[in-house]
């Protein structure tokens, strides 16, 4: 068994663990750089070059792709997809969850609960957009920010309406969003392979910040979820169509609220919390989904 974990740094805890995970079971494991892969493609053929090597199929991969490279990593996915690799996030799940904007809409219609959302285009009026979401205070997120950088939390109509007028006036996109305060600063973050919460932690902001996000100062515990905690996430990676995911919420007095659903979810924070071999769980989630009888194309 051949297993490529797609990712900029070998170094990284997530990738330790993994490729450590990947040879306790005796499969050959890859550390490859997306951004080094060249794709060529002619008629009936996919390859990807890397490093002046062909690469072989491999029998599955493992994306941890980054924020900022969505367009470059998801294309790599879905060309190794198509060459039959098994991927534990399949490209469209990936694109889709990287979206703030499209994950809501998908969650919606799938009936799990967020805190309620408005989003308009920058030639809204700042004060309708207000009023809609129930007045303040309020959060404002940028669309495509992560680890709680772009989400302000405006506590008064005033710097409601300036913080928006500023990013609306500079052509930045945003979600507003009706504050929870009762989540007092944490979240919950949930595990999820293969339709199983494998490992749960409850995060909370540093001192005076509402932002629960660890490398915004917060720490992690283990969590015991409840049992509509479990469920929510459950059916959040389920209408995400994620195999693998973090799944974030916080908790409200109408119950969990999804925030967002992360589709290359660190392990550091989650295995140091639980004490639980989640790298190894993915290893158990590959092997389930490779039939022993697949013929994998050799390269040209
Ligand atoms: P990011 O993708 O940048 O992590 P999130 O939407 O997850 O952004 O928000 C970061 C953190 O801010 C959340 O984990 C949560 O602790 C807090 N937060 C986000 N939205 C709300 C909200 N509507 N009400 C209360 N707290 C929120």
């Amino acid at each position: 068994m051949t297993v490529y974990i797609l990712s900029r740094n070998t170094k990284l805890y997530s990738t330790e663990r993994l490729i450590e995970a990947a040879e306790a079971k005796g499969w050959n494991v890859r550390v490859i750089d997306y951004l080094m892969c060249t794709i060529e493609i002619v008629k009936g053929e996919l390859l990807v070059v890397y490093d002046g090597e062909l690469l072989p199929v491999p029998d599955a991969i493992i994306p941890r792709i980054g924020a900022s490279r969505t367009f470059y990593g998801t294309a790599m996915v879905r060309h190794f997809e198509m060459m039959g690799a098994f991927s534990v996030a399949g490209n469209l799940a990936i694109a889709r969850s990287r979206d703030k904007l499209r994950s809501l809409q998908v969650l919606s219609i799938n009936d799990v609960d967020m805190p309620k959302t408005v989003f308009a285009s920058n030639k809204a009026n700042a004060k309708d957009v207000i009023k809609l979401i129930g007045g303040t205070p309020l959060v404002l997120k940028i669309l495509e920010g992560t680890q709680g950088v772009g989400v302000v939390l405006a506590e008064t109509q005033k710097a409601a309406q300036s913080v928006l007028d500023a990013f609306y006036g500079m052509d930045v996109s945003l979600l507003v969003q009706e504050f929870i305060k009762e989540a007092g600063g944490a979240d919950i973050r949930a595990f999820v392979i293969n339709g199983q919460v494998v490992g749960a932690m409850k995060r909370q902001g540093a001192e005076g910040d509402f932002r629960s996000n660890l490398h915004q100062g917060g720490s992690a515990t283990a969590h015991k979820l409840s049992r509509k905690e479990k469920s929510t996430a459950i059916a959040a990676a389920k209408a995400m169509g994620l195999g693998v995911c973090g799944v974030d919420m916080i908790p409200s007095d109408r119950g969990p609220l999804v925030m967002e659903v992360n589709s290359s979810p660190g392990l550091e924070g989650i295995e140091k919390a639980t004490n639980a071999n989640i790298a190894g769980k993915i290893m158990d989630y590959i092997e389930a989904n490779i039939k022993p009888t697949d013929n994998k194309k050799p390269p040209r």
